[in-house]
């Protein structure tokens, strides 16, 4: 399929192939697959914004700071029962998803408490705000920026696999998921050469407490 053996999805999607027709089926499928994930990745894509103004950071954020933030998702009425999928016992408002809930929280604090420190919260206003607030230092800001998005995008996942009848994963993978997906991204901006990303990993295992 033109794509290398070591390839992240993520590269495979976005730098190293051109789609072809295959004769087997399956190859076929892949290569929807891939085309799906290019147009959620593709950083020209319109995002919905939760900050202003733009990335001005020494660290060349272009994959990781706001221009890949994810749309947010509308907690819509497209269900009949809005009661949270994750934990069952509050209704599903965006609030709530995003962190109040007890499925999701765990994970939010997990991934952003060693980043906030003493502002940590689990409140959308607040971290809304904190993401926007460009005096930050720029290594933690990139991180609590690229763990929300991160947090938001697998939250949001689990609750869409629950709802069309799958399983949760359990807490510590998804963890452990989240956790090595931003290791991941933080490598692969390194290996395209992109600034200050190994002083930025370095932060990043300190903000692992
Ligand atoms: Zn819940």
């Amino acid at each position: 399929m033109g794509v290398n053996r070591g390839a992240t999805v993520e590269e495979a999607v976005l730098y190293s192939r051109r789609r072809r027709r295959h004769r087997m089926g399956l190859l076929n499928d892949i290569e929807a697959e891939l085309n799906i994930i290019a147009e959620k990745l593709r950083p020209e894509k319109k995002d919905v914004s939760l900050w202003r103004g733009r990335c001005r950071s020494s660290l060349h954020l272009r994959h990781g700071g706001c221009c890949v933030m994810p749309k947010v998702p509308a907690v819509g009425p497209e269900r009949i029962d809005t009661t949270c999928a994750l934990c069952k016992s509050a209704p599903e408002t965006r609030n709530h998803l995003f962190f109040m809930c007890a499925y999701s929280s765990q994970i939010w604090e997990h991934i952003a408490r060693g980043i906030l420190c003493g502002s940590y919260t689990n409140v959308w206003s607040e971290i809304v705000s904190i993401i926007g607030d460009e005096t930050m230092e720029r290594k933690r800001l990139f991180c609590v920026r690229y763990a929300f998005q991160a947090v938001l995008y697998a939250v949001w996942r689990e609750r869409n696999k629950i709802i069309h009848g799958d399983k949760l994963l359990p807490l510590t993978t998804l963890k452990r998921m989240i956790d090595k997906g931003i290791r991941n991204k933080i490598t692969l901006m390194r290996n395209h050469g992109v600034k200050g990303m190994g002083e930025l990993m370095q932060f990043w295992f300190l903000t692992r407490v």
